[in-house]
């Protein structure tokens, strides 16, 4: 049998295998736990060179995960995370991502993959970056496109609706909110903020195309003061909303702010949702003066590149 060889056609082609798997032995179809999946095909598709190993091991905090060869010289692959991350959405997605890895690059990095907690961040850019690739992979494997799409159809966006995605997928709510980001027609960002900064955001394509973005550069933005995530007084793990008027948030448009904080790791978390229609004033704007968009130049993490 011809095997895939792009991010989303490994991803696809697993989905459907483990989809058969769960309907024959009347499991659910979600969430798709990466662990056995990634044993068990590795050994029977790639007999020369499974992976045998799947544990969290102790790795320096900026790393999540990593894909290792075995030291054996045996042929043998293990994919790890780091054992001080606790929440199991993130290990299953950080499995997922280095189970990307051994499909798409162990050919090209037989030294193994080191990943970075800024990779698992890093879902739009060039073509063939690596970390991205794995990215996409993970994604589609375990939030696949027809089953994502159905669970919002019809739903209002709340942190809420995040929630159920992050449950049934066993993913982190932010990578559910990514999910949901890289394929909404809405306008929208998501803001990691930390210590009264922010750590990092990203746009969904239409409201980077109206020119809402942070850009990646070297000074540190401070959350704005009237925002939610700047003010500790409103922060709780179920999370709070409000409609806040022109002026708070980039962009000076209104914009609904729904924030939680996630104790955990000690960040607040923000999902911004913009009017779906673009100020007069910026297609003005655009039409007197082109702007070029690069959607790769949307910050992935202030300060921090
Ligand atoms: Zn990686």
């Amino acid at each position: 049998m011809k095997l895939p060889t792009t991010p989303k056609g490994w991803a696809i082609h697993l989905s459907k295998l483990v989809t058969h798997y769960h309907a024959v032995h009347g499991l659910d179809r979600f969430p798709i736990k990466v662990a056995p999946l990634a044993m068990e095909y590795s050994r029977q598709v790639f007999p020369d060179a499974p992976i045998t190993l799947v544990e969290g091991i102790e790795l320096s905090s900026n790393f999540e995960g990593m894909l290792m060869p075995s030291p054996h010289g045996d042929g043998e692959w293990g994919i790890v995370y780091n054992k001080a991350i606790k929440s199991a959405g993130r290990i299953n997605f950080t499995l997922a991502h280095e189970l990307g890895h051994y499909l798409l690059h162990r050919h090209m990095s037989p030294a193994g993959i080191q990943c970075s907690n800024r990779a698992m961040l890093d879902w739009r850019s060039p073509l063939g970056a690596i970390e991205t690739e794995a990215n996409t992979f993970a994604s589609f494997l375990l939030m696949p496109l027809d089953d994502f799409r159905g669970q919002i159809r019809g739903q209002d966006i709340s942190l809420g609706l995040m929630r159920h995605l992050s449950d049934r997928y066993e993913v982190s709510i932010t990578a559910a909110i990514l999910k949901w980001l890289s394929i909404t027609e809405k306008r929208a960002m998501i803001v990691i903020g930390k210590d009264g900064f922010i750590d990092w955001a990203w746009s969904s394509d239409p409201l980077i195309k109206s020119g809402v973005f942070y850009r990646a550069r070297q000074q540190i933005v401070p959350l704005p003061e009237r925002s939610l995530a700047a003010q500790p007084g409103f922060w709780s793990d179920a999370g709070a909303v409000v409609a806040h008027p022109a002026g708070v948030w980039l962009g000076d448009e209104e914009v609904r702010e729904m924030t939680l904080y996630a104790h955990r790791n000690d960040i607040t978390i923000s999902l911004l949702i913009y009017p779906n229609d673009v100020p007069d004033k910026r297609w003005g704007e655009e039409l007197d003066e082109p702007r070029e968009w690069d959607t790769y130049d949307q910050f992935i993490a202030v300060g921090q590149l």
